[in-house]
């Protein structure tokens, strides 16, 4: 007789196979593009992927092709997906596989977990959905599903809830079916199990809920409130001539590292023009305001206000400055935060 867990796990994966999205990552057994969808899907929407990984697969169709790349190639095909690091991270990873593994996908999960970018979340689950492992991929999805069904009253943000949920959800996966089971579960916290007012009456699992018997599925679960965005006002350069704009080559040890922006420094009590000679050695008059911008990132806002420079002479400025042709801004990796000042001119 399965137990009560073994019978949810069951129960999921048959309304999964009845009720699946026609999703493109779905109809590939390869590591390499399970891998690719499960980066990019990490802080960013299903619709928004779909083009993405269409065109980052034509770009760099196996391990062997995104480790051969450039950084700024793949910078380039990420742009607009956000959260640059997963970038930077994915060809570093390739790069490992083809030194340390023949241009293959690990298949062990210590292997896997080592390699840039990816946690306990993305090891287990490229695992189990390309390799038929039974790890238990324990993501927001899938947190909010168990501390419903288990009525858990610890905050998921903790490691140690993590690793209770994850136990529980190791005992549902079902003996076949590891891979399509993962995405059941995903499935099921996307579709049926949502964050505000949950479609319990459509549930394949509402008898075995214990938030649904006593009626707590919209308390559940307990997360701790994130931590506050801080707020940063930047002076931004618009430095152009002849066609040509003045862009910066980031620094790794700078948000959005690898990545073309904008001269910027944060405006403080001294003039912009100082503020701009001291980090760039850039000798600049002011023209005209141009407006101002803003972007959120995940733990600070930057409000900007752009600034139409004349560069007063074309003295040694510092070397992460570079003159761009205008006509070809599409060949750098330029983020959306500094796209939206560009979108001023
Ligand atoms: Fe989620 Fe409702 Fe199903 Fe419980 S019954 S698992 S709260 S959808």
């Amino acid at each position: 007789m399965p137990d009560r867990l073994e019978e949810i796990g069951a129960k999921i994966l048959a309304w999964y196979k009845a009720n699946r999205r026609d999703l493109p990552w779905r109809k590939t057994k390869d590591p390499y593009k399970i891998w690719i969808s499960e980066i990019m899907l990490q802080q960013t929407r299903v619709d928004t992927v779909m083009g993405y990984y269409h065109r980052f697969l034509e770009r760099f169709p196996d391990i062997a092709a995104l480790a051969r790349a450039e950084e700024d190639e793949v910078l380039t095909v990420w742009q607009g997906l956000g959260y640059y690091s997963r970038a930077r991270n994915l060809h570093r990873a390739a790069g490992l596989m083809v030194s340390q593994y023949g241009g293959r996908f690990p298949d062990t999960y210590e292997e896997v977990r080592k390699l840039p970018g990816v946690g306990d979340y993305t090891a287990a689950a490229v695992l189990s959905i390309a390799f038929e492992r039974p790890h238990a991929a324990v993501d927001g999805n899938v947190l909010r599903v168990v501390s419903r069904l288990e009525e858990l009253e610890e905050d998921i943000t903790r490691a140690v809830t993590k690793r209770k949920v994850s136990a529980i959800v190791t005992r549902m996966i079902p003996k076949q079916d590891a891979g399509d089971f993962t995405q059941a579960m995903m499935e099921h916290g996307a579709l049926v199990c949502i964050p505000v007012q949950p479609l319990c009456a459509e549930c394949p699992v509402q008898c075995f809920c214990a938030a649904y018997a006593s009626g707590r599925q919209n308390e559940l679960p307990v997360k701790k409130k994130a931590g506050t965005v801080k707020e940063f006002h930047m002076q931004v350069a618009v430095v152009r001539e002849q066609g040509r704009i003045l862009l910066e080559h980031r620094r790794e040890e700078t948000l959005l590292a690898g990545m073309w922006g904008l001269p910027l420094v944060e405006a403080g009590s001294r003039s912009s023009e100082e503020l701009f000679y001291e980090k760039y050695g850039l000798k600049l008059s002011h023209r005209r305001n141009l407006g101002s911008a803003t972007h959120v990132f995940t733990h600070q806002i930057w409000k900007m206000e752009a600034v139409f420079y004349k560069l007063q002479e074309e003295s040694s400025f510092s070397p992460v400055l570079y003159w761009a042709e205008e006509s070809k801004l599409e060949n750098y990796a330029i983020p959306t935060a500094f796209k939206r000042v560009l979108r001023l001119l």
